[in-house]
């Protein structure tokens, strides 16, 4: 593997007395793509949301280019800036035109002037293939074009890395190709990428890597084709055969 980008060692995490994530030990390297699968309730949106410390962990360590997230004494908010995530809902501020929901963020956070945030905010909006509605507002746009949006404004923070929960699950069945295509060119270009998703044809063939998660432990964690197509657990079996 290249240089890990992402790094979970013993990770453990509980809410009360309900241990949601029992020790997860996971390494993605730079510019990999990793699906992570698994049933409701078995910790994914748990595990991503410790990766960018939305969660505290428990215990154990997160890791992301190489600055511990979980050491006391490190600047979250400076780390946090360096990981772009992705939600089912956009979360896009409704009284802000696409343009605006693009540049806010870079100017509040990064301090960037107001030319360079749109510039930005220009160079990516057309990236996800929406330049002609710049100055729409949200509610005048499909699903599918919201989350372009939502995706298109985390990457006008210059994440190094993506994190994308279910980033399709709310969209009608025929938005959803728009979406993944817009990640898969993410893919392409390098992102480094975690992605929660029930797509498994997007898996397949974008994934360099499969993690099935079940009861706040990765079960199986390898290739798409070994993972999806050939699974060694018969928990692994039983949830791909619930979903085709
Ligand atoms: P998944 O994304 O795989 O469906 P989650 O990580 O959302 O699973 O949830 C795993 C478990 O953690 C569930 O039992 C859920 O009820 C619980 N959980 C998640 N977030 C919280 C929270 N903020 N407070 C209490 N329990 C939570
Ligand atoms: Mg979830």
């Amino acid at each position: 593997m290249s240089r890990p980008e992402i790094q979970v060692k013993g990770l453990h995490k509980s809410f009360g007395d309900n241990e949601v994530l029992r020790g997860i030990d996971l390494e993605i390297g730079q510019g990999e793509v990793t699906c992570v699968i698994g049933p409701s309730g078995s910790g994914k949106s748990t595990l991503l949301r410790c990766v960018n410390l939305l969660e505290e962990p428990t215990r154990g360590q997160v890791f992301v280019g190489g600055t511990e997230l979980t050491d006391p004494d490190v600047d979250i908010d400076a780390v946090r800036r360096r990981i772009g995530m992705v939600f089912q809902q956009f979360n896009l501020f409704p009284h802000l035109t696409v343009t605006e929901n693009l540049t806010l963020p870079q100017r509040r956070v990064l301090r960037r002037d107001r030319a360079r945030a749109a510039r930005v905010a220009a160079e990516n909006l057309a990236r996800v293939g929406l330049s002609e509605k710049a100055d729409a507002y949200p509610a005048a746009l499909s699903g599918g074009q919201q989350q372009r949006v939502a995706i298109a404004r985390s990457l006008s923070m210059g994440p190094e890395v993506m994190l994308f929960d279910e980033p399709t699950s709310a969209l009608d069945p025929e938005l959803v190709g728009d979406v993944l295509a817009v990640m898969r060119m993410l893919a392409q270009e390098g992102m480094t990428m975690m992605v929660v998703t029930h797509e498994m044809t997007f898996a397949r063939e974008v994934a360099d890597r499969v993690v099935f998660m079940d009861g706040g432990v990765i079960v199986e964690d390898g290739t798409p084709d070994r993972v999806i197509g050939d699974p060694a657990h018969e928990r692994t079996r039983h949830f791909l055969s619930r979903l085709l």
